[in-house]
């Protein structure tokens, strides 16, 4: 199995969750006591999101692409990012590194193609559902997303107030699925949780639509790769 490097700590709270995916998803596919080989660089996440809030995007792509060529030369022999927003500077990365570069919404996209969907919803932060980098990439897949219309601000406070920082509270659930609703009457046939901390709040059980977690699928497809 090759090693996997891994930019996290955009928040850390999802990247801990990255940690048991890769690991079980390993022990299930290898079976007994196999986990996965793995270099995490866990960055500070209070610059980058500094970074994202001045808009300075190349700045931050720099620093994730030194990261990225730091895991290269640790040995990792492929990358995943573990964040969805900071996949606005993927190209930064990909130039910058000669292993692959396993994208977060390639694995959600097949997943929602395979399972016969057109139409999904999209949450994420405001940088996610409003700047198009994600959007055209599911586009081009064949898919038509939706994103909420209404409480964009709100959805994305929760993310960085709260969910970023461990806090899980059931008003702010009651955002989500107020929203996942508003998705459905739209046409929305399932949901994507575009940002990586969403899954600490909504997941199957609460949902009133299916939920493709992109955590949970990068992840998965991070293992895949490694023994592929
Ligand atoms: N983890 C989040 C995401 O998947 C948000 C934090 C960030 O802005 O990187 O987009």
């Amino acid at each position: 199995m090759k090693t996997i490097g891994l930019i996290g700590g955009m928040s850390w709270e999802s990247t801990a969750h990255y940690y048991r995916v890769l690991n079980q998803e390993t022990a299930a596919r290898r079976g007994g006591l196999h986990s996965a080989p793995l270099i995490v660089h866990s960055v500070d996440f209070a610059p980058i999101a500094q970074m994202q809030s001045a808009g300075e995007w190349d700045r931050a792509g720099e620093q994730l692409a030194a990261v990225a060529r730091g895991l290269e030369a640790a040995g990792a022999e492929l990358i995943g990012l573990a964040t969805n927003t900071m996949h606005i500077v993927a190209r930064q990365i990909t130039d910058a590194i000669s292993v692959p570069f396993i994208h977060i919404a390639d694995p959600t996209s097949d997943a929602l193609i395979a399972d016969g969907f057109d139409t999904v919803g999209l949450l994420g932060t405001r940088f996610t559902m409003e700047m198009g980098f994600y959007r055209d990439g599911l586009t081009e897949r064949g898919l038509t997303s939706l994103i909420p219309e209404v409480d964009r601000t709100n959805l994305n406070g929760i993310i960085f107030e709260e969910l970023c920082r461990g806090i899980v509270r059931e008003e702010s659930r009651k955002v989500y699925v107020t929203a996942i609703e508003r998705l459905a009457a739209r046409g929305a046939q399932a949901v994507i949780l575009g940002c990586t901390e969403i899954a600490m709040l909504i997941d199957d059980s609460n949902s009133p639509l299916p939920v493709y977690d992109t955590t949970e699928l990068h992840a998965k497809a991070l293992v895949s790769a490694a023994l592929a």
